[in-house]
């Protein structure tokens, strides 16, 4: 009787010990299902639609576990802010594979489902507040087209968990294509047993990059295929305006996806030094920095790598080291191109990149609004502001229509490439804390308004002005992390 067609298959489970720990989600008091994604359900060709509320709150909570499910939690370690840690998964549960019709394997883990052995002195829950944001900036950055884990339910537990303050708590079910990480390969790594980590790497290979199954060097080939899918992903991020908030390597997805939602948040007025989050006092983790950080990050996968490259251990780093070298011209490559998207440039021209910077440096001596300014760009006047008849903007917009003009491209051409990467609405920081306070006090209708309105980022859409308009206020927003 599988109304549901969970379909699970549990290869991590099977395949190492040393990789995780065999565990089920600790039981809550009281769940209630909260927010459930049938949109994510039906692609996973998962079907709730016979399952009663009650049931399905069991279900998203871990209460009863599907059958075929082998539940563990994922070993891992990470540089927490450059600082090298053993992790794991301290707050979440894997439950298994699960694999849809067109064959395609999907994790599906509860996070805040409980203590595991990697909790070190956390209570292994999680907050409504941060799993409801997590489930509506994930689902954003999958409508902006930009590959993300995503979030399939929040269930509330009927527990409360104690923060600053007391607060409701709650589970997420997150939904990726794997959760093997940068820090999965550190732990293996640490632990110093060829076999183990060439188990990991084949793993790894078969699940997301098969192509290079029968390369000469596994190991290089897979570090060159990742590097190539941090460069996309962290070109995509620069091109929204998001700031991930804590990319230390244990938050660095192998399937190149965006993971892990804790102090991320989308930047309002144009400044590279933007950071939201409030431990990162560096700003380590700024904007600007997240290519940067992307190519350390690799640099430490690298390094996992060294043992199976080759036998001669200065020829795997020099190899290695050839390898992400290449991260700068890859980036500011493809960075360019998105660029030249963004302004609806076709072809390549010398003077882009000084056209480009100078937009950017104007907007941000200017202190203007990123997604609003494209927005503009693109016809689309959101705000109206005088500072767009200045002259060092008109000279800019001459420059701009004169570049144009070449390469055979057409207001038709410009706009229609422009209207496909800069996105009309994103999730405004004061507005996602506003659906989040009401549905704290149990009033989730404006999340699920919120939630709508974003599924159609690149779309026109009627009375949404209030979504797209930065807030105004003065202080400055500030980000959690763990919570
Ligand atoms: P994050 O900052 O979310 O990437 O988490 C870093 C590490 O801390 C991971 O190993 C998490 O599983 C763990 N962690 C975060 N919050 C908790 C918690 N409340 N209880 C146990 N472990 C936690
Ligand atoms: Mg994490």
């Amino acid at each position: 009787m599988n109304k549901i067609n969970w379909n699970f298959d549990n290869t991590y489970f099977n395949l190492s010990s040393s990789f995780k720990e065999d565990i089920n989600p600790v039981p809550v008091k009281n769940p209630e299902l909260i927010i459930l994604n049938k949109r994510l359900a039906s692609s996973l060709n998962l079907d709730f639609s016979l399952i009663s509320n009650k049931e399905l709150s069991k279900i998203f909570s871990g209460n009863t576990l599907p059958e075929g499910s082998n539940s563990i939690a994922q070993a891992y370690a990470g540089h927490q802010f450059g600082h090298f840690t053993m992790l794991g998964d301290g707050r979440a549960v894997l439950i298994g594979e699960h694999t849809t019709k067109s064959n395609k394997k999907y994790d599906i883990q509860f996070k805040g489902s409980g203590k595991t052995a990697f909790s070190r002195n956390g209570d292994g829950r999680a907050a409504l507040g941060p799993m409801l944001r997590e489930y509506i900036i994930s689902e954003a950055m999958h409508n902006l087209n930009i590959p993300t884990t995503r979030s399939l339910a929040v269930v509330k537990t009927g527990e409360n968990v104690i923060r600053e303050t007391s607060l409701q708590g709650a589970i997420l079910t997150r939904v990726a294509l794997s959760h093997i990480r940068v820090g999965t390969f550190q732990y293996i790594a640490a632990r110093k047993k060829k076999d183990e980590l060439e188990l990991l790497l084949n793993y790894v290979i078969q699940r997301h990059y098969p192509d290079i199954q029968n390369s000469k060097n596994k190991p290089l080939d897979l570090l060159k295929v990742i590097l190539e899918k941090q460069v996309d992903l962290v070109v995509n991020w620069m091109r929204v305006g998001f700031i991930h908030g804590v990319m230390n390597t244990d938050n660095m997805s192998i399937s190149g996806e965006t993971i892990d939602y804790g102090p991320c948040a989308f930047m309002d007025n144009y400044d590279p030094k933007t950071v939201f989050s409030s431990i990162d006092q560096m700003g380590r983790y700024a904007y600007c920095n997240q290519p940067v950080i992307t190519k350390w990050n690799l640099s430490r996968f690298a390094e996992c790598l060294i043992p199976l490259i080759d036998k001669d251990q200065n020829k795997s780093i020099e190899l290695a080291t050839e390898i992400i070298d290449s991260f700068e011209k890859k980036y500011e490559e493809k960075w360019l191109n998105m660029m030249r998207d963004k302004l609806g440039l076709i072809g390549e021209d010398d003077k882009d990149k000084l056209l480009i910077l100078d937009l950017l440096t104007w907007m941000h001596q200017k202190k203007l609004d990123y997604t609003n300014t494209f927005c503009l760009l693109m016809n689309f006047e959101i705000e109206k502001k005088e500072i767009f008849e200045d002259n060092i903007f008109l000279d800019w917009k001459k420059r701009w229509q004169e570049r144009l003009k070449i390469n055979k491209n057409t207001p038709e051409k410009y706009i229609k490439l422009m209207r496909s990467v800069n996105p009309i609405v994103i999730p405004r920081n004061h507005k996602v804390e506003e659906v989040l306070n009401e549905a704290n006090r149990d009033n989730i209708k404006p999340l699920v308004k919120l939630l709508e309105i974003l599924s159609n980022p690149y779309s026109e859409q009627k009375n949404i002005i209030d979504y797209q308009m930065p807030s105004y206020t003065k202080e400055k927003y500030q980000t959690f992390c763990g919570t």
